[in-house]
């Protein structure tokens, strides 16, 4: 998965020069990417590191892509995101929302919408992850019965406002094509 690797390497840049050494060479670099995703989210709330929202967003991918994000043991990703410092630069037009109070809603409202003949009526359950608050646009996972039985990974999509779908094989997939419907116009 040469895009993980990429990302990861990215990500693990943030912290010190030490810690990026440990976190990319003796655990991601040797295949425990679930140990190193975790430890990097813990040195980055133990040396107080400020994240983005883009950061924080992509962390939580790289968990999704790598089966992870459902682990809810210690040192889980999605309790230690929220600790992470909040930095004030504003990167990416979308916020991660999985298991906050407004994916649970937007979930629910998605759903509601989905009736017969809609594009994602054969999904067996959908969660909302990223919403974009510039176009409302809203990155949802899919769970449906015969991927979830033939494969690991769910299949991903965006709902617009107009209810129109595109779907994605991938989480890095779709979160591009929602970074880049609205990305920021370059200075
Ligand atoms: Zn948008």
């Amino acid at each position: 998965m040469a895009r993980s690797d990429e990302l990861f390497r990215e990500l693990a840049a943030l912290l010190p020069p030490e810690d990026t050494a440990t976190v990319t060479q003796d655990m991601w670099g040797i295949g425990e990417c679930e140990n190193a995703i975790s430890e990097l989210c813990l040195r980055l709330v133990q040396h107080r590191i400020p994240i983005t929202e883009s950061t924080r967003g992509w962390i939580a991918a790289l968990a999704e892509r790598h089966g992870y994000w459902e682990y809810t043991g210690p040192d889980n990703v999605p309790e230690l995101l929220p600790e992470c410092v909040t930095a004030d630069e504003q990167d990416a037009p979308w916020t991660l929302i999985e298991r906050t109070r407004r994916g649970f809603a937007l979930t629910e409202q998605i759903k509601d919408a989905v009736g017969p003949g809609h594009p994602l009526h054969d999904a067996v359950d959908l969660a909302a992850w990223y919403a974009c608050h510039r176009c409302g646009d809203v990155l949802v996972g899919l769970y449906d019965r015969e991927r979830f039985l033939a494969v690991f990974a769910p299949q991903f999509a965006i709902v617009r406002s107009s209810n129109e779908v595109s779907t994605f094989e991938s989480i890095f997939d779709a979160l591009d094509a929602l970074t880049e419907n609205c990305a920021p116009a370059k200075r």
